[in-house]
């Protein structure tokens, strides 16, 4: 690639909207948790998992593996931020109904890249679930707390951004450049969706029966390697194909092996 080519390609970049993204999502981040924890059955559900990820901590052989995690995270997370989202975001303004679509339809499409990838690769297929030994590290919390939404091989934490990343960014050069928007919205919303899913729950009541549930479903996935719930952002897809384990019994909508 000659040094011309390469300087337009990166002239068209946005870094400093980048920037902007990365500092929005973590303020939403910050201010959301600190707003949500001011109800007493979301701190109750935040107070028992710090507990058990205090447990988690004395073991000898799981801070370095969150560490680990942590750092290739950030890794790949500044790569996203050089690489995707400077030549994916616009801050021209654009409908409020567009900025909804886009967010529902990201989410839902990286949703279904995720089932494939979880699925095939992780668990098994006619791939034969070629990382299925990367996968096992997560897989041994057979119970687990919302730390454990970490508690990955180095392999699945840079593929898991990587893959947000890509469906973003492939997205974006189909359908056009996203709202500043809309990406710190399905940044923050990926992140806590899969941070949520690990959480331990025992708040069972309006209008938390749903995030209940959304949790209690991953912890089936967890009880044992061999069952479904593969999406993360939904269950439409598990529903769609089959693999919505509920964990109530070897059913019609649980898989044989
Ligand atoms: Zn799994
Ligand atoms: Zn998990």
């Amino acid at each position: 690639m000659s040094t011309s080519v390469l300087t337009s390609i990166l002239a068209q970049g946005d870094w400093m909207l980048s920037l902007y993204v990365a500092l929005g999502a973590l303020s939403v981040f910050i201010l959301g948790r600190y707003l949500l924890l001011m109800n007493p059955a979301l701190e109750q559900t935040r107070e028992l998992n710090v507990a058990v990820a205090r447990e988690r901590e004395s073991l000898g052989f799981y801070p370095p593996i969150q560490k680990r995690s942590k750092f290739w995270g950030l890794l790949t997370q500044l790569c996203v931020f050089t690489l995707v989202v400077p030549f994916s975001v616009t801050a021209t303004s654009q409908p409020w109904w567009q900025v909804l679509l886009d967010i529902f339809l990201i989410l839902m499409v990286y949703d279904f890249f995720y089932y494939l990838v979880h699925r095939f690769l992780f668990h098994d297929g006619p791939l034969g679930a070629p990382l299925k030994w990367v996968h096992a590290v997560h897989h041994q919390m057979k119970n687990p707390c919302r730390m454990d939404s970490a508690y990955l091989h180095p392999i699945e934490t840079c593929l898991g951004i990587a893959l947000y990343a890509a469906t973003f960014g492939l997205l974006a050069l189909v359908l056009g450049q996203f709202h500043v928007v809309t990406a710190i919205v399905t940044f923050v919303a990926f992140s806590a969706i899969n941070q949520h899913n690990h959480d331990r729950m025992e708040v069972d009541r309006f209008p938390f029966k749903y995030l209940k549930y959304m949790s209690d479903m991953h912890h089936v996935h967890h009880a044992r390697f061999t069952g479904g719930n593969f999406a993360t952002i939904s269950l439409f897809y598990d529903w769609l194909f089959g693999t919505y384990d509920t964990g109530s019994g070897w059913g019609k909508n649980r898989r044989a092996s």
